[in-house]
């Protein structure tokens, strides 16, 4: 591996090896992984098509990836496993939001965590389950409500009859905010930005110094030590011609923007997030709403998936029902087939795959940033 021995100018480089990186894909993980590793003091190149254009200021249904069609629903404690690499990637990214959003908060790109989120149960099974969860886990923020002391809230919440979780640290990111101030902080880094698409990866043969040529759809060659595959269902072709198979498939979500009939007191009661039957609530503004996400297999978005949403299970109260659809919105996650989500591998020495975070990749973020990170520095003391 080419790593060149430097003295960084980052400050917790110290004296380093610095490898230069290629990451390919520039939604949430991609971005957010180029952000930190630059932060660790690499040199580091982003390449995406949607590079060429500014962050939208709101979603909007057209050319968009994931990460810009998301909700930034952060469900990381309210999680009902207690073991395992899921479990372990959703406790680390907790963990880590606090201290990443306050990095990244700045006048010019403001970004906070916004709290909590509430999940009403829908069936007293699910009540128990709850309440035993909540029980286990007395430091994580976690309460138990029963239906009798549920807040009365304005417009009242759907009513499933059985009680509800509070997560006092869950909640959501802003996920068009998260990726404005991660382009704000790229910048500053001095990370380079190309909007373009990667046709191409090669490995170079063990005599030259770099390890992989990345070849771009504006006529660009370039060579890297280490390349991040975080091209969510981009992934697989890059992959393929390379022998390495992980197919995955594409699952349509879409999500509803709706506004109130009657403007009541601006959600008095409500949380950041309300979930109910999987399907999020996020009050935004005076009397606006968002409802989401579908889960329909495939690329084509079945109209009539929304209307079932938008019902609730029969749960949605009269205000919801009357609601006005104001706008609409879609985004495709890409889900491994045969393996779960996220694919993190070292595929290679030198190739690292990040991808098919399916539908929690905003919130496992910092995890994925934070794994990139050691396998790269791991890479470059073995190398030494
Ligand atoms: C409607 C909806 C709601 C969601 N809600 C949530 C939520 O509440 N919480 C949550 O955590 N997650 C949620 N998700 C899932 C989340 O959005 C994804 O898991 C996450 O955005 C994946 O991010 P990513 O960066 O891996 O992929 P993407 O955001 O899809 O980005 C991949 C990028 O790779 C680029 N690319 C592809 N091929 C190439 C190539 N050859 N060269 C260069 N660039 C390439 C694409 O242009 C794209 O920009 C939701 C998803 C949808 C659709």
């Amino acid at each position: 591996m080419r790593l060149h021995q430097l003295r960084s100018s980052h400050p917790r480089a110290g004296f380093e090896l610095i490898a230069s990186i290629a990451v390919i894909g520039a939604g949430v993980t991609g971005t957010s992984t180029a952000w930190h590793l630059a932060g660790q003091g690499h040199r580091v190149l982003l390449s995406d098509p949607l590079l060429a254009r500014p962050i939208p200021s709101k979603p909007a249904d057209r050319d968009l990836n994931g990460s810009t069609a998301s909700l930034g629903v952060l469900m990381g404690h309210a999680f009902r496993r207690s073991s395992g690499r899921a479990w372990r990637l959703r406790q680390r990214s907790m963990t880590l939001w606090p201290s990443w959003v306050e990095q990244l908060n700045h006048p010019e790109s403001p970004l906070q965590l916004e709290t909590p989120l509430i999940q009403l149960a829908g069936s007293a099974d699910e009540a128990l389950r709850m309440q035993q969860l909540a029980d286990a886990r007395p430091d994580s923020g976690l309460q138990f409500i029963t239906n009798e002391r549920l807040e009365q809230a304005d417009p009242p919440w759907p009513q499933a009859g059985h009680g509800a979780m509070l997560s006092k640290r869950d909640g959501r990111i802003d996920p068009l905010q998260l990726l404005r101030a991660l382009r704000r902080s790229l910048v500053e880094h001095n990370i380079e930005l190309r909007g373009t698409e990667v046709v191409e990866l090669l490995r170079q043969s063990s005599s030259d110094q770099s390890k992989w040529r990345l070849l771009t759809a504006d006529g660009g060659i370039d060579d890297f030590d280490v390349v991040v595959i975080c091209s969510a269902l981009g992934s697989t072709k890059l992959l393929q011609s390379l022998g390495h198979q992980r197919p995955m498939d594409a699952v349509l979500g879409q999500v509803l923007e709706l506004q109130l009939n009657k403007p009541a007191r601006p959600w008095s009661g409500w949380p950041a997030v309300l979930t109910c039957g999987g399907i999020n609530l996020i009050p935004h503004g005076q009397d606006r709403l968002w409802i989401g996400a579908t889960l329909e297999p495939g690329v084509n978005a079945d109209p009539a998936a929304t209307e079932t949403m938008k019902r609730l299970n029969e749960l949605a109260p009269a205000w919801l029902n009357d609601a006005r659809v104001i706008g609409q919105w879609r985004g495709l996650r890409a889900r491994p087939r045969e393996r779960p989500a996220p694919l993190l591998e070292e595929l290679e020495p030198g190739l690292l795959l990040a991808s098919g975070h399916y539908r929690n990749g905003v919130l496992l973020t910092p995890a994925t940033a934070e794994w990139v990170g050691q396998h790269v520095d791991q890479q470059s003391i073995t190398n030494r």
